[in-house]
């Protein structure tokens, strides 16, 4: 039988280094994830590429994927609409591809709500400051925007005991580890190996 993937939803604090967690994840194991592409009406930063970070989309547009049903979840996150599109996300997971959405927290909510399975991983910085730092020394945002994503990080801070598991990305590697550690981990729960566990069921049942 061939093994389908999962889902694996990782949130954080904006500047909490997850795109360079999933960018050391997916090398360190290109054959095993997908990341999915997100589409948002945010414009691009200096370095993004349409199609590559996001597919940077106007609201029109974007309001005509939720029209469609297009997406599996979408969420407005600091004055700009961010979704995901649903067919690449079913296309790696049949092709057995682990595929991971890095989303904010009421995308992930919706995406548990909706496929209980998912595995919901929250990363951190190990501190406040540290936050602060990193965000400040990104230098790609306006004073204003690193106010708005702080203020942001306070309100998400209530919803992390809704995630799995928590992840400190204090040290790269060892973050990237753990976190492919625990989405394997996921394909060996009762619930995500349902399928399995009715095939043994039949041949128990035969013998
Ligand atoms: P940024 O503007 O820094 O790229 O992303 C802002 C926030 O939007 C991040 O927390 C990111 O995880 C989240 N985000 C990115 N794509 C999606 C998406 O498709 N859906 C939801 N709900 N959030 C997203």
């Amino acid at each position: 039988m061939k093994k389908k993937g999962i889902l694996a939803v990782v949130s954080g604090f904006s500047g909490a280094g997850k795109g360079t967690l999933m960018k050391a994840l997916l090398q360190a194991h290109p054959d095993q994830y997908a990341l999915s592409i997100s589409a948002t009406t945010r414009p691009p930063r200096a370095g993004e590429e349409h199609g590559r970070e996001y597919f940077f989309v106007t609201r029109d547009e974007f309001e005509g994927m939720i029209q469609k049903g297009a997406l599996i979840e979408y969420a407005s996150y600091v004055g700009n609409y961010y979704g995901t599109p649903k067919d690449y996300v079913s296309e790696q997971m049949e092709a057995g591809k682990d595929v991971i959405l890095e989303i904010e927290i009421q995308g992930a909510l919706k995406v548990k709500e909706r496929f209980p399975d998912t595995l919901l991983l929250f990363v951190t910085p190990p501190s406040a400051a540290e936050l602060e730092n990193r965000l400040r020394g990104r230098g790609t945002e306006s004073d204003e925007v690193v106010r708005s994503r702080l203020k942001r990080a306070v309100e998400e801070a209530e919803s992390m005991e809704s995630y799995d598991y928590l992840l400190i990305n204090d040290e790269l590697d060892t973050c990237v580890r753990e976190m492919h550690e625990l989405i394997q981990a996921q394909h060996l729960r009762t619930g995500v190996s349902s399928e399995w566990i009715e095939k043994i069921k039949q041949e128990l049942r035969r013998l």
